[in-house]
């Protein structure tokens, strides 16, 4: 399973947001993550370390392009 993860990556979370969308954006990276709900566009920021666990997968990466 890739948890690899970086700037604009679009994520699955463990727990789909209320809306009921489960796509993720990653807009910011740091000692927190902020992470942007593809479906209502709300955003939410999470310490990296609870990110890194409720992260599911990488669903669409930006990585080594
Ligand atoms: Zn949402």
């Amino acid at each position: 399973m890739n948890k690899e993860f970086g700037l604009h990556d679009e994520v699955e979370m463990k727990k789909p947001h209320p809306c009921g969308t489960n796509r993720w954006k990653i807009i910011r990276m740091g000692a927190d993550i902020r992470i942007k709900c593809m479906g209502c566009q709300h955003s939410v920021m999470i310490p990296r370390k609870d990110f890194t666990k409720k992260m599911k997968k990488v669903l669409l990466s930006h990585q080594g392009e």
